[in-house]
């Protein structure tokens, strides 16, 4: 008879292509039966939409069905659930609960909300949308949804099923037309009611639409619930490097893993040519080199993305930013990459990395690679720190861990805003 080492040995083969291990070394097989010829396993993946889920299934089954001896192959795919145990009231089904947020109004954050909950709905996962932007409600007129009544099931709100089973609830589903004049204790009263009030059932998704800025009511949003992931929205135009750095520390204040920045209204396409004209500037990487965090998707400028969606179609666009924005849901919930220990000495930075590696930076060579907004020029991306201003005897003070993507340093010239993505720890040590 064929034994569990033997189909284990077979399985650890496939690597995962976003976590860099074999899937057996991640964990991600469960409940393997052997019985007489035939296996049976179940396949569990850091989320349920990743994109590489039909193909770990067939890998999967060629390679099991290729161990001598072995008849029939039953795979089951499941996904984990990090934070679903921890929640209470209508979110106790909800797998994922993604924010999506941005630090200033009309940059497309609920349009990438709409989009991002219709793109996975149609793709068959069972998803919820919640509008919390109390002051600017936009679900009711995204979905053209008017003058609906919600109903009430034992003191929980049901919210409104649209196209392929979404689900919506909105804060302007309980305001009708009436303006949103509030004061702050009434805010966090609507707040927890749309929290913890709505009876969303079984999801995969839950995303939340969030009010703009990065205040209070965004900080209640992101403390009352298990939130597994936060997705800052921005636009060239509006493009503060400081506004999202903000949001960006704003998230790791309360330990809300940052999934990315969508840069939305970023080029635009004319009807005479198929050339992608970055109207703002094509500084595609200028997130990344700053913050270490991936640009999940480079929306266009595009008048059909102003169109309700109660008629949703897929693009290119939107299927490649959502296959992003799930892989990196997945590398998030599986939580690979440890960040490395820090020590600031008076000559260098010592960074200890996970795999043993000890990466040293000289501390002057680190203060003057600052590429934070005001060190760099926020629009032209050109160095305004000068290295000859820089004094000799500078020393870090004091290091903060930003998630797995990056440090934080205090330095003794008084400035505290620079990051230092770890993905560039590399290239520092060797003084470039
Ligand atoms: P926010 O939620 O950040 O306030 P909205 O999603 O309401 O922003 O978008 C503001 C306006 O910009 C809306 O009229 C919306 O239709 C439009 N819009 C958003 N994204 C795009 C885009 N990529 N191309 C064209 N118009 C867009």
């Amino acid at each position: 008879m064929v034994s569990k080492e033997e189909v284990l040995k077979a399985l650890s083969v496939i690597i995962d292509p976003d976590l860099k291990k074999d899937i057996v070394t991640l964990g991600f097989i469960k409940e393997l039966v052997i019985s007489g010829p035939d296996v049976s396993f179940e396949m569990e993946l850091t989320t349920p939409a990743c994109p590489l889920k039909g193909m770990f299934k067939e890998e999967a089954e060629k390679v099991v069905k290729a161990v001598p001896g072995v008849g029939k192959v039953h795979v089951v795919m499941t996904s984990r659930q990090a934070n679903a145990a921890k929640r209470t009231s209508g979110l106790k089904q909800v797998k994922s609960i993604i924010a999506i947020a941005s630090c200033k109004g009309g940059v497309g954050k609920s349009t990438v909300s709409a989009t991002t909950a219709c793109e996975l709905a149609q793709r068959g996962f069972k998803v919820g949308l919640l509008d919390c932007d109390l002051f600017g409600p936009s679900v009711p007129t995204l979905f053209n949804i008017h003058n609906q009544q919600i109903k009430q099931k034992d003191k929980m709100l049901i919210p409104i099923e649209v196209a392929n089973g979404l689900k919506v609830m909105s804060f302007g589903f309980l305001l009708g037309d009436a303006p949103a004049i509030m004061r702050g204790p009434m805010v966090s009263g609507y707040i927890q009611q749309l929290l913890h009030s709505v009876e969303w059932g079984e999801l995969d998704y839950l995303f939340i639409d969030m009010p703009p800025g990065t205040g209070d009511i965004q900080l209640t949003i992101s403390q009352s619930i298990e939130l597994d992931g936060a997705v800052i929205i921005t636009t060239r135009a509006s493009l503060s490097l400081v506004d999202v750095a903000k949001g960006i520390l704003m998230f790791e204040k309360v330990n809300i893993p940052m999934l990315g920045v969508v840069e939305n209204m970023a080029y635009f396409i004319c009807d005479s040519c198929d050339k992608k004209h970055y109207i703002f500037g094509d500084q595609k990487s200028a997130l990344s080199d700053r913050f270490g965090l991936d640009t999940l998707a480079h929306i266009p400028l595009d008048p059909a993305r102003s169109k309700p969606f109660d008629n949703y179609e897929t693009n290119e666009v939107n299927k490649d930013f959502v296959d992003n924005l799930v892989r990196e849901i997945g590398r998030m919930s599986a939580a690979q990459e440890k960040a490395p220990e820090v020590e600031l000495t008076d000559s260098k930075v010592i960074f200890k990395m996970e795999n043993g590696d000890v990466k040293e930076v000289d501390n002057l060579h680190l203060r003057d690679s600052c590429r934070c907004a005001l060190c760099v020029d926020e629009y032209t991306g050109v160095k305004t720190l000068k290295r000859e201003n820089i004094s000799a005897d500078i020393k870090g003070l004091e290091a903060t861990q930003l998630g797995n993507y990056a440090t934080s340093i205090k330095w003794n010239d008084g400035h505290s805003s620079s990051i230092y993505p770890f993905k560039k720890i590399d290239e520092w040590a060797k003084g470039e």
